[in-house]
């Protein structure tokens, strides 16, 4: 074996729970460590030590995504009742991509990966949609009755001063129904907007925004002139230069527009649009675990991971002794992700050329006809062999 390629500043490794815990600790077994001097900043973000540091490590871990500037999650689990039993919790803790995302104020990117024989199901989606969804406010965090018939519903705003403005509603006359408050803040969408159009530039690709500014006049319009103010005043030159465009349209119009497409753009959804779309847009690519998820904060600082989550039911297999056929690709795209972006940071060039060399021999092991379950029950591929996890990374291995 030749040198291996070296790092300067560490990434900051974040591990996590279950079966993306088993083949974390592969892929750097048998991906990375043989081809690259990894340094890292380790963090344990499994139940266990969460449960230790009473969650403290969580925060650690956001913290030194913030002094590095990259970072790479596992999945982790977000404890319910069951999970409180079943790892006898003193608590239970909050989600740790909620803890991480508010931490770092950032927007979620979700691409998915597209590999030869897994055709998407709208044939002309030849490149990723990037979907980049706002995860704060709206439907989220409201406030909602069911109201009897003979009430009156009312919007009532305090200003600090005491005055109040109201607002009709709805009489409720010979029916009741229901009512419902929700609120964003301009702060909120501003650093949606710049994190959307920081993404767009780094990654070349154009930004689209669409609300239903045409029957909410007030509220989605709210969002559509920040995006126009932010834009307009930091972006547009720098997106001239960069040679790609902003488009803002309804709603209505950019689905329309998406399904006709043959991708490769970013899409930017309110919180609800980015929920809802964002599932379409994985199932419309074929998998769930070709999926990549990245935090971009609006300071610079990158979380890459996994969007699916610990895959649950195949670790009790694994627990059991048996060989699961999990796919590992998101995993170590969220790497490659990493790597990629500490390269570009760093000007390590060697690095990024392995980065790519490596998500290069995972897709030509799949166009090749070697893959996991879920993808073996989707390819189109005639001549093709369904393998276990470590199978599958050890013929990607043997590629490169
Ligand atoms: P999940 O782990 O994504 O798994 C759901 C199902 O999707 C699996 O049972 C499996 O289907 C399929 N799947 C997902 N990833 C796969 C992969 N890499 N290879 C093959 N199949 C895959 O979601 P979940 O079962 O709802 O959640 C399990 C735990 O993960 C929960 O404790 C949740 O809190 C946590 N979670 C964490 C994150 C995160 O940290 N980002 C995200 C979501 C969920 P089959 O069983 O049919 O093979
Ligand atoms: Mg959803």
């Amino acid at each position: 074996m030749g040198d291996r390629v070296k790092m300067n500043v560490p990434i900051v490794e974040i591990d996590g729970d279950e079966m993306t815990r088993v083949i974390w600790a592969w892929v750097k077994e048998i991906l990375l460590e043989p081809f690259v001097e990894l340094k890292t900043e380790y963090y344990d973000l499994g139940l266990e030590e969460r449960e230790r540091t009473k969650d403290l490590v969580t925060i650690d871990a956001a913290e030194a995504v913030k002094e590095f500037g990259v970072g790479v999650k596992c999945a982790t689990i977000t404890p319910n009742e069951e999970r409180v039993r079943e790892y006898g919790l003193s608590e239970m803790y909050k989600s740790p991509n909620g803890t991480i995302r508010a931490i770092l104020d950032g927007t979620v990117f979700r691409a998915p990966i597209l590999a030869g024989g897994i055709v998407p199901y709208i044939p002309n989606w030849k490149h990723p949609i990037t979907i980049a969804r706002h995860a704060y406010g709206d439907v989220y965090k409201n406030a909602e009755f069911l109201a009897a018939a003979g009430d009156k519903g009312e919007l009532v705003l305090t200003a600090a001063d005491g005055n109040k403005r109201r607002l009709k509603i709805k009489t409720f006359e010979e029916s009741g129904g229901i009512v419902q408050g929700v609120h964003n803040t301009d702060a909120s969408i501003e650093s949606f907007a710049r994190a959307c159009m920081n993404y767009a530039l780094d990654t070349k690709q154009d930004l689209w925004f669409a609300t239903k500014d045409t029957i909410s006049k007030t509220y989605d319009r709210r969002f559509r002139d920040i995006f126009d103010k932010v834009f307009d005043a930091e972006y547009k030159v720098k997106f001239e230069a960069g040679g790609i465009v902003y488009m803002y349209t309804l709603i209505d119009d950019a689905v329309a527009r998406v399904i006709r497409s043959d991708g490769g753009f970013i899409w930017a959804c309110k919180n609800y649009d980015g929920d809802v779309m964002s599932d379409m847009v994985a199932t419309a690519f074929g998998s769930l675990a070709m999926m990549t998820s990245v935090l971009v904060s609006p300071q610079g600082f990158f979380e890459f991971e996994a969007a699916h989550g610990t895959v649950q039911k195949h670790y009790y297999r694994h627990v059991k002794g048996e060989t699961t056929s999990t796919n590992p690709v998101a995993i170590i795209f969220a790497w490659t992700g990493a790597l990629k972006k500490r390269a570009g940071l760093d000007g390590l060039t060697e690095l990024s050329a392995f980065s790519e060399r490596l998500e290069a021999a995972v897709l030509d092991t799949i166009a090749s006809g070697v893959m996991t379950g879920d993808l073996y029950a989707l390819s189109m591929i005639e001549e093709k062999r369904q393998v276990g996890t470590r199978e599958f990374l050890e013929n990607v291995a043997k590629r490169l």
